[in-house]
């Protein structure tokens, strides 16, 4: 590829920026300087600096946040924290953005990526990916909501749901559940609570797919996928 391609991915800046950066004669090749844009890499086999550290070549960036409560899951906004302003700036160089969303009250697993083709495929609805809760309900939930999340309920604005599966935890005037669905509608959880009649207070996701939230996560940090786990997701 390019070096000024390679180097743009990498967060160096644009082509432009990365065209100059190289004119300055601060990029190696495999301890050449290299000052000519169109210098072909291989990123595999030969070794790229930048005033002297390494270049490590990664297209894709993936993480898993804990977000917290007040933020907004969106890339930028003039008025509101959101998701990506928690990331290092090393890590914002790559333009991640959130799969999909989380209320701005809603806390637990949200994964970042730059990868729009896993996002894409995380997202789809034809791929029913998994998606589960954990709620506190102002209310009781009994075995009758669980029969009623299981048949489909039918939201404010007449879109009956498919097939999810609540579990409940502990029931009384508040009741713990965990609930567990297959698409993304907006407020999804909270609507369909409110389609039994009943509210909720607190909502947290604890898995996507076939990840769990990582527990040693405290709310708004966020580590980089293993591979595996990136495996696991495509
Ligand atoms: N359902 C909701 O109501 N809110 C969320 O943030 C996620 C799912």
């Amino acid at each position: 590829m390019r070096i000024d391609k390679m180097l743009a991915n990498m967060g160096y800046g644009t082509r432009k920026e990365v065209k100059k950066l190289l004119k300055s004669g601060v990029v190696k090749v495999d301890d050449s300087i290299v000052k000519d844009p169109k210098t072909q890499v291989n990123p595999s086999e030969q070794t790229v600096t930048v005033w002297g550290e390494e270049v490590e070549y990664k297209p894709f960036i993936y993480l898993m946040m804990n977000k917290p409560p007040g933020v907004i899951s969106a890339t930028e906004d003039d008025f509101e924290e959101t998701v990506v302003d928690l990331l290092e700036e090393d890590d914002q160089r790559f333009a991640p953005f959130p799969v999909g969303r989380l209320d701005k009250d809603t806390e637990g697993l949200l994964l970042l990526t730059n990868d729009g083709q896993l996002a894409h495929q995380l997202l789809s609805p034809k791929k029913h990916v998994p998606k589960t809760y954990f709620a506190i309900i102002d209310g009781e939930v009994t075995k009758a909501d669980i029969e009623a999340f299981r048949r489909g309920v039918v939201l404010d604005d007449g879109y009956e749901t498919k097939p999810a599966e609540l579990v409940i935890l502990s029931a009384g005037l508040r009741s713990e559940v965990e609930v567990t669905i297959t698409e993304g509608k907006f407020h999804q959880v909270k609507r369909m609570f409110q389609a039994v009649g009943k509210r909720v207070v607190y909502l947290k996701r604890i898995q996507m797919g076939p990840l769990p939230l990582d527990p040693t996560l405290a709310l708004g940090e966020y580590r980089e996928l293993t591979e595996d786990e990136i495996e696991q997701l495509k």
